[in-house]
Formats: C-alpha cells, sequence, structure tokens
C-alpha cells in the first residue's frame, strides 16, 4: 500500500515525484512515458529558467531529474485503465500491462491526448496521411496539398506551421466562424496557399496506400464533396485523460477534472489533480509543474 500514487509522467508528474520524493512519502509514479505533450516540440521558449530547449531535451532532463530522486518507486510503461475507490477509502489501480496497484492518496496528472474525428479511413490511415501534431509532421509534406481540420488555435497554428511546405492547404471548418485568435486568422486569411472551406462536415478520409481525399459534406447545402489531399491534420481539441477516475471523481462537460485552485483537491476524498486533465483555465508545463507541487504540499498536510 504506498501512501500516494502519481498518474502521469508530464511536467505536473514529474514535478509531483520530485516532491513527494524529498518528502519522503511511500509513492508510486505510472506513466507510459516522460515528458508529457510537448515532447513533439521543437523549441520551448518559455520553461523558465531555460530559454531555449526541445521538447525531447527536457523530457531527458525532467526523467533525469526524477531519477535522481531516491525513495521513489517508477514505473514508466505501463498505462493506468481502471481505478476504484474502496470501502475503507483507499484505491486500486488497474494497468494494461495487468498490474494491480494501491494507495491511501491520489494524484491525478495524467494530461489529454488529441481528440480524433471518429470517420471512417480516421484510423486506417493514421501514420499515412493522418497526422494529430503539425509540429512533427509539417516538414513531410513538402509541395503537398493537405487538409487541416478545426477552427480554433490549433487548427490556425497547424496551418502557419505548414505554409513554408505544403503547396496548398485547406482549412476545414465545421461552422461560419473561427475561434482561433484574431491575430492568427489574418494572417491566415493573406495567405495565397490557404483556402478555407466553411460549413464541412467531414465524412470520410479516403486513398488506397497513403491517403488521396477528404470527404465532406457542405452543411448549407447538403451536398457531398471531396478535396483532393495528400495528407489530413486532424486539430479539434483535446481530452482529458480522466476516464479511469469517472466514476467516482466529478468532471465537467468536456472529461476535465474539477479542482480546488487552492488545494488542488478534487471532489473525492483522497484524489487530487493537476495539469492538463484538469479544468484549470490555462494550461501551460509551468503551471502543471506548479499546481502540481501545490498539491502534493497538500497531500503531504494531509498525510502528517
Ligand atoms: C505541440 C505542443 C506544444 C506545446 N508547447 C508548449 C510550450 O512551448 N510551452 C508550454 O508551456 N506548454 C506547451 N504546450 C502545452 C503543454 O505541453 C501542456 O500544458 C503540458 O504538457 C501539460 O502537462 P501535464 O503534465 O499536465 O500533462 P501531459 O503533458 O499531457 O502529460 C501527461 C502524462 O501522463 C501520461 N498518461 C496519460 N494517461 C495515463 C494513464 N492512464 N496511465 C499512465 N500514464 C498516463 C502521458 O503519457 C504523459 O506522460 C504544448 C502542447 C503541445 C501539444
Amino acid at each position: 500500500m504506498y501512501d500516494l500514487i502519481i498518474v502521469g509522467g508530464g511536467p505536473g508528474g514529474i514535478s509531483a515525484g520530485i516532491y513527494a520524493a524529498r518528502k519522503k512519502m511511500n509513492t508510486l509514479l505510472i506513466t507510459d512515458g516522460f515528458g508529457g505533450q510537448s515532447v513533439v516540440s521543437a523549441d520551448i521558449q518559455n520553461w523558465v529558467g531555460t530559454p531555449s530547449i526541445s521538447g525531447y531535451d527536457l523530457a531527458k532532463n525532467l526523467e533525469a531529474h526524477l531519477r535522481a530522486q531516491k525513495g521513489i518507486d517508477i514505473v514508466d510503461d505501463d498505462r493506468v485503465i481502471a481505478a476504484q475507490k474502496r470501502d475503507d477509502g483507499t484505491f486500486s489501480l488497474a494497468t494494461k500491462n495487468g498490474k494491480t496497484h494501491e494507495a491511501k492518496y491520489l494524484l491525478l496528472v495524467s494530461g489529454s491526448s488529441r481528440k480524433k474525428l471518429g470517420i471512417p479511413g480516421e484510423a486506417a490511415f493514421e501514420g499515412k496521411g493522418v497526422v494529430y501534431c503539425s509540429i512533427c509532421d509539417a516538414p513531410l509534406f513538402g509541395e503537398k496539398t493537405v487538409a487541416v481540420v478545426g477552427g480554433g488555435n490549433s487548427a490556425l497554428e497547424s496551418v502557419l506551421d505548414l505554409v513554408p511546405y505544403a503547396s496548398k492547404i485547406y482549412l476545414v471548418v465545421r461552422s461560419e466562424v473561427l475561434k482561433g485568435d484574431p491575430v492568427t486568422q489574418e494572417k491566415i486569411k493573406v495567405n495565397s496557399k490557404v483556402e478555407i472551406i466553411w460549413n464541412a462536415a467531414t465524412q470520410e478520409i479516403v486513398g488506397k496506400d497513403f491517403v488521396t481525399g477528404l470527404k465532406y459534406q457542405d452543411a448549407k447545402s447538403g451536398e457531398m464533396k471531396e478535396l483532393a489531399v495528400d495528407g489530413v491534420f486532424v486539430e479539434i481539441g483535446l481530452v482529458p485523460n480522466s476516464d479511469f477516475v469517472k466514476d467516482f471523481v466529478d468532471r465537467d462537460a468536456y472529461g476535465a477534472v474539477k479542482v480546488d485552485a487552492r488545494t488542488q483537491m478534487t471532489s473525492c476524498p483522497g484524489v487530487w489533480a493537476a495539469g492538463d486533465v484538469t479544468d484549470a483555465l490555462y494550461k501551460q508545463n509551468n503551471i502543471s509543474a506548479g499546481d502540481a507541487i501545490k498539491a502534493v504540499l497538500n497531500i503531504y498536510d494531509h498525510l502528517k
């Protein structure tokens, strides 16, 4: 029985692990990888104290800092798939590799994952033209025609990532408005490579060995149409990785874990959460780290 199980190995999870170890709490950290979402970023310029670092190097530094702590158990190749609150108030976690772990307290720092379109062809062509990270994969689409699906900031940023490479970029928007920053919208609207397809309900991604097209329905006319594209960049938002606690922890309509911002406590006694898995207003590496540390200090107070 651990005092604390930390679920996640991003900036939040690692910060929590370091603090928990230094407080000599009997802790297990479970993750299926280190560094979190920005591991794919070519250049992070706002990690405080480090003017510029790649996501990969940041992940390596975070992992090294965690491993330098004594007295924390680390499982770095497994994923929590189910959690249970027992009658005595303790928790039991089941993992993908068939293991069970038990703890008095839980800290959820499991972040979020990219939302999928859920249309035919998406899964079949993932890695064969269907892409979820423009920063990572834009250079693979030199002189190609691509579609970016979405209308928020991540979609707009994705278009800007593609501009130096792709020859033509369709921005496929479900409604008649873009939700991203006005400044970014302006940059996109004046770029001759970019064509915005409004009111487009995506229906299917088609191809042979690789993607060749994106089918959509014009929501106004009802007409089915197809764009001939070599790639589809899906940029429709993020889903919090919180399903495994849905039976005993309150979440908002998007699946984000609700927390008290003073302590990071959730609705369930014994469970804390921090970072991108929560309903925190802002999602950033430094914020996840700070909020996770706040959670550990509060957990320590409870343990005492
Ligand atoms: C492309 C990109 C670039 C970004 N650039 C910046 C930037 O420059 N600056 C900045 O401040 N922020 C940036 N962000 C945002 C930043 O990455 C996030 O705010 C931050 O990673 C959140 O940290 P986290 O620890 O809360 O969650 P995450 O980073 O999402 O980490 C969650 C961790 O938990 C693990 N995990 C998830 N579910 C489970 C489970 N069930 N069992 C076990 N482990 C699990 C995951 O593998 C992962 O290691 C960027 C995001 C993206 C996508």
